[in-house]
């Protein structure tokens, strides 16, 4: 008897231009550095490497907080390592949920333990100050949860003078920054929040793999006061940063080469230049909307708080939503993404985020959506 192999063709993924909510495309000089020769957790070459990264990220969250560094796993990761380290079983926590990621933010607190009190806005709305400033003042929370750029809807939300609030009920504050970091200013000092977690496939265009977090001095406090252990053991910051920091010692086996790609993900953002950067992904955001515009699409979030690297949009009457999005990507190589939760079948999600946020882009996706509408 024979034992018949079969053997799978090697990976040759089409090319595509990923226009949807992340990933986004990635340069070609990202993909050669993640190519480069895997060394040791523990390797010199390695540890300078954190170094940089550590160095690189404190830059862009536009902190000086110590305790910044790349957590394994992908953006949920962040989140979970954030929730994980700050909550302790019984604690209270406030959650604003105005689309799919608060409401996921909610849940992994709620697992952990904590006593979750949410706060609901309409997809595609945002918190006014004044009304998490009641909540918390009633709530008493130890941490507070809000999403800075909610990828599901495409809105922006402001995080100006939301740490006085927070800070005043002798909260923390935390805050999703997975689609903003690198498309759009994320200032974790000067607004004063506590504690941030990211990804790495959206403005920054490296693949997913890596949560980009930074924990205000406030935060590391908070997590050295606690009374239990941190119920993960995985990303218990405890024993995380004593390997990117001080003693060195071997916690898990770190994704080596993820973190070569982010660390040239970030030359390129810093080689740019934050502002140009921020200024580019406006500008694009500007010119598709025009475009749009004069197709007669609608975005779906109200003027003032769009999103510049994600733009959520209706879709038109009579139109499939679906078979266009087959199309675009069938026809074109284009991805983009459909609505999530109440705005399924309602809208598309066009994602301009970091290598993607391109003119040419814009131009091509203009032409191509016209024809597929035609
Ligand atoms: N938060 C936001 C705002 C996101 O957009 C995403 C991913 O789309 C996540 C969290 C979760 O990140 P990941 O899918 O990388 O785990």
């Amino acid at each position: 008897m024979t034992i018949e192999h079969h053997f799978h063709s090697p990976i040759q993924p089409p090319r595509r231009t990923l226009m949807g909510p992340g990933p986004s495309d990635i340069a070609a000089s990202v993909l050669t550095a993640m190519a480069a020769p895997t060394v040791g957790h523990l390797d010199p070459y390695f540890l300078k490497v954190m170094d940089e990264l550590q160095e690189m990220l404190r830059t862009l969250f536009h902190t000086t907080n110590e305790l910044t560094l790349a957590v394994s796993g992908t953006g949920s990761a962040g989140m979970e390592a954030c929730v994980v380290n700050l909550i302790e079983p019984g604690d209270k926590m406030v959650v604003c949920t105005n689309g799919v990621f608060g409401g996921r933010m909610a849940d992994v607190a709620s697992r952990v333990g904590a006593e979750v009190v949410e706060i609901t806005r309409e997809f595609g709305e945002v918190f006014s100050v004044e009304e998490i400033a009641e909540v918390v003042k009633k709530e008493k929370p130890k941490v507070l949860g809000i999403v800075h750029a909610e990828t599901s809807t495409g809105a922006a939300q402001s995080l100006k003078e939301l740490a006085d609030v927070v800070h005043d009920a002798g909260a923390l504050l935390l805050v999703d920054c997975v689609t903003s970091l690198g498309g759009m200013p994320v200032k974790i000092d000067e607004w004063n929040i506590d504690a941030a977690y990211s990804g790495t496939q959206k403005c920054l265009s490296c693949p997913p793999g890596l949560a980009p977090v930074t924990f205000s001095s406030r935060a590391v406090a908070a997590m050295d006061a606690r009374k239990t252990k941190v119920s993960s053991w995985y990303l218990d910051m405890s024993m995380v940063r004593s390997y990117w920091g001080g003693s060195r010692a071997y916690h898990h086996t770190a994704p080596i080469n993820m973190n070569y790609g982010l660390h040239q993900a970030l030359r390129l953002v810093l080689e740019e230049g934050m502002e140009n950067r921020y200024s580019r992904h406006y500008a694009n955001h500007c010119a598709l909307k025009a475009g749009l515009q004069a197709m007669g699409i609608q975005f779906a979030v109200a003027e003032d708080h769009q999103l510049p690297m994600l733009n959520a949009v209706k879709i038109p009457e009579g139109i499939d939503d679906a078979a266009i999005r087959s199309q675009l990507l069938n026809w074109f190589g284009i991805e983009i993404g459909g609505g999530l939760g109440s705005m399924k079948g309602k809208t598309w999600r066009i994602g301009l985020m970091g290598e993607t946020s391109r003119g040419s882009n814009v131009l091509m996706f203009l032409a191509a959506l016209d024809q597929c509408l035609l």
